[in-house]
């Protein structure tokens, strides 16, 4: 299968581009930048979509940039890089002569209301109530191609929770302190902190890619997150027993907000108890299901 993946350079899109060609699959990444195996997001408007069987979009300003201060341009920014590339993905498929068989669009779980209690399954009813779930709301509604093309393009959309794998995402922000013995809970700790493996979610965008066209309705929503339902308290105090370090600098929640905005900060200081049902019920098998293989296969012991 031909693949083509916006944003594949990324931490996702690497692990991602891995697994698909060492299936034997082709990969193209559009990218803003050209490349060896790469066309621009320019190259995709003004020529249309490349033959593919497969596309994927992961493109996406990184929410937790530490070089980035929290203000209006950065918010801009994170709905612009989302939303337009992901429109511009959608329209060049429903341009294309040959559509490919799977689209699949790679959002959030900011799109549940953080819960201590809820449980939140594919199916679970949303409706945006802070930034966050309104850049999930428009991004994924961005992504929906008509009705004409959706005959023959199945619409997936997978929403991961904190991809933790070790050349990117917030392991590679949260390794160094936890080695200095710096770590600690964020906010109270009760909070859920739904996860998956870098190479779970590559494995699920892939399951999702490879599935047969059936007569499901469309989009399909896989929650990409393991199922082990962990709180941050059990996050935080695994890592540290793994890395044999200390873990007694809680970070208090309003620390929290005024360090990285309250906006942004809810993903870390609030969460919810994402459940993988449909992911599950597809026959996805997970590499790292719980904590501690995932963690183990992180740091490395
Ligand atoms: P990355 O931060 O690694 O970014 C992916 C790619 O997006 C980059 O390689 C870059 O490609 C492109 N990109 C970055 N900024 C912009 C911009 N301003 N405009 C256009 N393109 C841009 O993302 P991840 O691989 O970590 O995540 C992939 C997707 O999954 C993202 O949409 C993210 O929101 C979502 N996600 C990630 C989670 C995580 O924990 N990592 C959690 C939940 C969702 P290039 O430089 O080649 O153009």
């Amino acid at each position: 299968m031909r693949v083509l993946i916006g944003g594949g350079s990324g931490f996702v899109g690497r692990e991602l581009t891995r697994l698909l060609r060492n299936k034997g699959h082709e990969v193209t990444v559009i990218s803003r930048q050209p490349g060896p195996g790469k066309i621009t997001w320019s190259d995709l408007e003004s020529k249309g979509l490349p033959p593919c069987e497969g596309a994927v979009n992961l493109a996406g300003e990184n929410v937790m940039n530490p070089l980035r201060w929290w203000n209006e341009s950065y918010k801009k920014d994170l709905f612009s890089s989302r939303i337009d590339t992901t429109k511009a993905l959608s329209e060049a498929i429903a341009a294309a002569a040959s559509p490919p068989h799977c689209w699949v669009l790679v959002s959030g779980v900011a799109c549940y209301k953080p819960s201590l209690t809820a449980d939140y399954t594919e199916n679970s009813e949303w409706t945006p109530f802070d930034l966050l779930s309104r850049l999930v709301k428009e991004w994924e509604a961005a992504a929906l191609l008509p009705q004409s093309v959706a005959k023959t393009t199945r619409q997936v959309i997978v929403r991961p929770g904190a991809v933790l794998g070790r050349d990117g995402g917030a392991m590679k922000q949260m390794l160094l302190p936890f080695w200095l013995g710096l770590g600690g809970t964020l906010g109270s700790g009760s909070q859920p902190f739904p996860w998956i493996h870098v190479s779970d979610l590559a494995g699920i965008i892939v399951h999702a890619l490879e599935a047969p066209t059936d007569s499901a309705p469309s989009p399909q929503v896989y929650n990409g997150v393991a199922p082990a339902l962990n709180t941050n308290y059990e996050f935080t105090k695994e890592l540290g027993r793994l890395m044999r370090r200390p873990t007694i600098f809680p970070v208090p929640a309003f620390a929290m907000n005024a360090l990285m905005g309250s906006e942004r900060a809810v993903i870390l200081t609030q969460g919810q108890r994402v459940v993988p049902e449909r992911t599950l019920e597809s026959g996805f098998q997970y590499q790292y299901p719980d904590l501690t293989s995932a963690l183990k296969q992180i740091i490395g012991s």
